[in-house]
């Protein structure tokens, strides 16, 4: 991890969590958080929780990030959350493109468009990307980052490095228990800041490993050179667990 770049762990809750559970969690997060460690912290309720975690959080450090945005500004989008609506529910960012929402249908170009509207509307975007296995058995890791790099940052523009993180996260690893080695955790996450840095400063630029990071594996994954933080999901469920990951980051 780079000394110019401040880490982010952010925790990807899924559909887990009712309002209440949330106010429970983020309450005894921010108990167990050190405030002054340099790390950027940030969790990702369903939207019915954004509100309840972002006026648990208030006063903290501890962000809120919704798990996806739309693209439209407002319209007829049955089921969709615009970034102003995210906004108004207490969220500071967005994770756009996470594996489970391309499985469900979200397409390259949407990623594209939700990175663009998240941003312009004032949202940090962690844009995901990430290989199947059988894609990663292939060889063809590099070739699948580099595409959906690419083609997710087809609508940024240099001025958006402060707001845009981007997380690698191979689908073999989520939710699987199996973790990247630090060794391909590192090869990834370079490629991924090669590529990116076509559009932004990438010497500027965070990226995430997430897939299975959990307390015992953090510090290592995270002592990468161009790994500058993580996305957990399992983990970041529980906040002693969460905390000590941040711990590990910071
Ligand atoms: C995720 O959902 O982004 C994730 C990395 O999940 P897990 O940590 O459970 O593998």
């Amino acid at each position: 991890m780079s000394v110019g770049r401040r880490p982010l762990v952010a925790g990807n809750w899924k559909m887990h969590k009712t309002a209440v559970e949330a106010r429970d969690f983020c309450v005894a997060l921010a108990g167990l958080v050190d405030s002054g460690a340099p790390v950027d912290v940030a969790v990702c309720p369903p939207f019915t929780a954004l509100q309840a975690s972002s006026d648990a959080l208030a006063g903290t450090e501890v962000a809120v990030y919704a798990q996806n945005v739309h693209e439209a500004d407002a319209g007829a989008h049955t089921g969709e959350v615009s970034a102003a609506m995210l906004i108004d529910a207490g969220a500071d960012g967005a994770l756009v493109g996470h594996s489970e929402r391309r499985a469900a249908g979200d397409t390259d170009a949407q990623v594209a468009a939700r990175v663009r509207a998240g941003i312009d509307a004032g949202l940090l975007v962690v844009m995901c990307c990430g290989e199947s296995i059988d894609t990663r058995r292939a060889g063809e890791t590099e070739e699948w980052v580099t595409r959906q790099v690419r083609e997710g940052l087809a609508q940024a523009t240099a001025a958006d490095i402060d707001r845009l993180v981007i997380a690698y996260e191979p689908i073999w690893a989520i939710g699987t228990g199996e973790t990247a080695t630090p060794d391909q955790a590192q090869e990834a996450c370079a490629i991924v800041r090669a590529v990116a840095s076509e559009v932004v400063d990438g010497q500027r630029l965070r990226v995430l490993y997430g897939g299975s990071v959990n307390p015992g594996n953090a510090a290592e994954l995270m002592a990468c050179p161009d790994v500058d933080g993580a996305l957990v999901g399992g983990a970041s469920l529980d906040p002693e667990s969460f905390a000590a990951i941040v711990a590990a980051a910071a």
